[in-house]
C-alpha cells in the first residue's frame, strides 16, 4: 500500500565519542523513507533542498524505490542544516546549530499522483506544515503517523494541539511526553496525549527501548544491546520509517500488527545508530534485517510454565 512521508531532506555535522563529520546527508525524510523501502516500494516523498543538495544522494533514494517527484529543489538557496553533539551518554544530544534555510517557508506542495495515498508519515516539522498536508489530501490516509520535538511543544504548542487531534498515531520520546503532558509517569502521560488526539502513542526511550499505548492495551519492545552505538542521529526517524513501512507492506493496522511493526522499526534503529548518518541503512541486506528479527526473538523469548501456585 502506498506511503506518503513529508520531513527534513538535510545536512547534518555530528559529533560523538567515536568522531565527527563534516556535512553528510541526513534529515528525518531521508531516514524514514530509506527505512520504509525495505518494506514497500510504494513510498513518495515529499520536501525541500537547495541547490547544494547532492543529485547522487536523490538517486539512492530513487534506487530504493523512493518517488522524490515531491522534492522541491529552491535553485539559488540552501538546504536545512542541523548540527548536533552527543556526550558519553547518547540518549541525550545538545543542537549545536539549526539553520532553516528552504525549510523556514517550505510550502509541501503534493503532486497529483501522490493523492489517495493510504499511509502517510508526517516527519519532524512545523506543526502547521504538518496540518496543510493533512488538508491538502483529497482522501483521508487510512492513517496519519506524526513526529514531533520539545522545540515546537515551546513554540508553537496551539498549533501542535491542532495537528494532534488531526493523527492516528503520535511518535515522541520519553522526555517530549512529559513536557507535553505535564506528567512524569509514561502511563498518565500516555493517557493525556491520547486524549488529545492520537489513538496510538510510542513513546521512544532509546537504548531502553520503546512503549507503545492504546487505550488501556501497552506493548513494550526492547532496543537490541549492542556493543557499541556509533551515532544516534536518525534513530527516531528509522524506527519509524520501519514502523510505517511494516504497516504499509501488511496492510493491517490492528494493536496487534503494530507489536510487530514496532519490533521492524527497532530493528532497523538497531542498524542505524552503527556508522554515522544513513551510512548503514543505504544498503542493508535483507539478510541482515531477518537475522536481526530472530535476535529480537531470542532477547525476549522465555518459557515460564506452570504458576508459582502449581509448584512445590
Ligand atoms: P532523530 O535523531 O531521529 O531525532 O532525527 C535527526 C534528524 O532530524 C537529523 O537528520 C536532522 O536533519 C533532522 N532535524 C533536526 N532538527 C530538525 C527540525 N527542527 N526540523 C526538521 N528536521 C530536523
Amino acid at each position: 500500500m502506498s506511503l506518503l512521508v513529508v520531513g527534513s531532506v538535510a545536512f547534518d555535522a555530528i559529533e560523538t565519542p567515536f568522531g565527527k563529520t563534516d556535512k553528510i546527508v541526513g534529515g528525518a525524510a531521508s531516514y524514514i523513507s530509506l527505512a520504509a523501502s525495505y518494506f514497500t516500494q510504494k513510498t513518495n516523498l515529499v520536501g525541500v533542498v537547495g541547490e547544494d543538495f547532492p543529485v547522487e544522494f536523490v538517486q539512492h533514494l530513487n534506487n530504493h524505490g523512493v518517488n522524490t517527484e515531491g522534492l522541491q529543489v529552491k535553485q539559488g538557496e540552501k538546504s536545512f542544516f542541523w548540527s548536533g553533539k552527543y556526550h558519553t551518554d547518547m540518549n541525550t544530544r545538545d543542537t549545536l546549530i539549526t539553520e532553516l534555510n528552504v525549510l523556514g517557508d517550505f510550502d509541501p506542495i503534493i503532486p497529483e499522483n501522490y493523492q489517495n495515498c493510504e499511509f502517510l508519515m508526517l516527519g519532524n516539522l512545523t506543526p502547521k506544515v504538518q496540518q496543510t498536508v493533512i488538508e491538502r489530501l483529497v482522501k483521508r490516509p487510512r492513517l496519519i503517523v506524526m513526529d514531533t520535538m520539545n522545540f515546537w511543544m515551546e513554540i508553537a504548542l496551539d498549533d501542535l494541539k491542532e495537528t494532534l487531534k488531526l493523527v492516528d498515531v503520535l511518535a515522541i520520546n520519553d522526555e517530549e511526553a512529559r513536557i507535553l503532558s505535564g506528567e512524569y509517569s509514561l502511563v498518565k502521560a500516555a493517557a493525556k496525549i491520547q486524549a488529545m488526539g492520537p489513538k496510538f502513542l510510542i513513546i521512544k526511550k532509546g537504548e531502553n527501548g520503546a512503549l507503545l499505548f492504546s487505550g488501556k492495551e501497552v506493548f513494550f519492545a526492547p532496543a537490541l544491546p549492542l556493543e557499541e552505538v556509533f551515532d544516534p542521529t536518525g534513530a527516531g526517524d528509522t524506527f519509524a520509517g520501519g514502523f510505517i513501512g511494516y504497516l504499509a507492506k501488511t496492510g493491517d493496522i490492528s494493536f496487534e500488527n503494530m507489536k510487530n511493526a514496532i519490533i521492524y522499526g527497532s530493528a532497523m534503529a538497531s542498524f542505524c545508530v552503527e556508522r554515522f548518518g544513513t551510512e548503514r541503512i543505504i544498503d542493508l541486506q535483507q539478510s541482515e534485517l531477518e537475522e536481526r528479527i530472530n535476535q529480537f526473538k531470542r532477547l525476549v523469548r522465555f518459557n515460564i510454565g506452570a504458576s508459582l501456585a502449581d509448584g512445590n
